[in-house]
């Protein structure tokens, strides 16, 4: 009997678990195929240093356009990659690629830096170490020319696995940086425990900094305490003037955002400015949905 009311609630509950679950499934798949035929694509936003306004780097983005000719956010496929273990590979993938096109900016502009989003899941063994050892070595690249974004779950997970992968990390001269800072547990401790070279202010705190006293007051708290720990610290989504000045005048090291330039594919980078100071923005040179 209990096993038939088992099944008569499954029944039950079953055309709405699976109408999901296959929308997921489906996207998955899509997915796979997307990795497989290379249909990921990497997008880059410029960095730039508020103490002199020169363009310091870029961050690396994946991009993935599906069949169906929509742009896919991150945010929305990365658990997915996740979940169905791809992550690994496609972070190999990504890395290649964007050392590569790194290894050519370097070129022109020779302290340029390329941050790149690390999985938590890939902070966990020392498949990231090697992976990140082979391809700089493949580009003839150095360690300080690439930084690692971790969000703080990275630490949580396991403190002591994540804690081995940055020492490694860091016996390569790779940067390390903690994103979205402010908006995960327990910043303060991993901050002092794993000591990144940055700290990235999540952009909500950057949104509402110029309306919301509490919210500038968190970033003007947040940068002094960074700096305090002799770290730098990068806002992101800085989407006017009035935000770039008041980070200026708080001592913010580095911006990025929509108002110095979007995230834009390798070949749109001929737009990018070398100096916020002397050049003004090409504020809407890219846009368009999942930038
Ligand atoms: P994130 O690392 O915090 O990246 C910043 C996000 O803010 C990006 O969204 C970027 O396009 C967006 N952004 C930049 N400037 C502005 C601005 O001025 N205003 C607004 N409203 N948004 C701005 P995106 O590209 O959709 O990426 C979302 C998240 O996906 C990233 O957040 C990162 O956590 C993850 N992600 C992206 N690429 C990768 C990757 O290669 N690997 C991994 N593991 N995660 C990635
Ligand atoms: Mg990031
Ligand atoms: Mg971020
Ligand atoms: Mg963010």
């Amino acid at each position: 009997a209990a096993k038939r009311q088992g099944r008569d609630t499954l029944q039950t509950y079953t055309p709405v678990l699976s109408e999901q679950t296959l929308a997921k499934v489906r996207m998955a798949k899509e997915l796979r195929l997307a990795v497989q035929q290379a249909a990921l694509t990497v997008f880059y936003q410029p960095v730039y240093s508020l103490h002199t306004g020169r363009l310091s780097g870029a961050e690396a983005l994946l991009r993935w356009r599906n069949q169906a000719g929509e742009w896919i956010s991150p945010a929305d496929f990365i658990p997915l990659l996740e979940e169905s273990g791809q992550i690994v590979p496609v972070t190999d993938w990504l890395l290649g690629r964007a050392l590569s096109h790194l290894r050519t900016w370097r070129q022109s502009w020779p302290d340029f830096r390329l941050a790149l989003n690390i999985s938590a899941i890939s902070m966990q063994d020392r498949h990231l170490v090697n992976s990140v050892e082979r391809s700089l070595l493949r580009h003839r690249l150095e360690g300080q020319a690439l930084e690692l974004e971790v969000t703080e779950t990275a630490f949580i997970r396991d403190p002591d696995k994540a804690s081995l992968v940055c020492d490694e990390l860091k016996r390569l001269a790779v940067d390390l940086a903690v994103d979205d800072f402010g908006t995960g547990y327990s910043s303060l401790i991993y901050l002092k425990r794993f000591a990144p070279d940055r700290v990235k202010i999540d952009r909500s705190f950057v949104a509402g900094m110029v309306n919301s006293p509490g919210d500038q007051a968190l970033v003007r708290a947040i940068i002094e305490l960074v700096h305090s720990l002799n770290m730098k610290v990068v806002a992101e989504g800085v989407e006017t003037q009035e935000q770039l000045q008041l980070l200026q005048q708080m001592g913010c090291d580095y911006v990025q955002g929509y108002y110095c330039g979007r995230p834009q594919p390798e070949e749109a980078w001929v737009n990018v400015v070398p100096n916020l100071f002397t050049h003004r923005p090409l504020v809407d040179t890219w846009q368009g949905l999942g930038q």
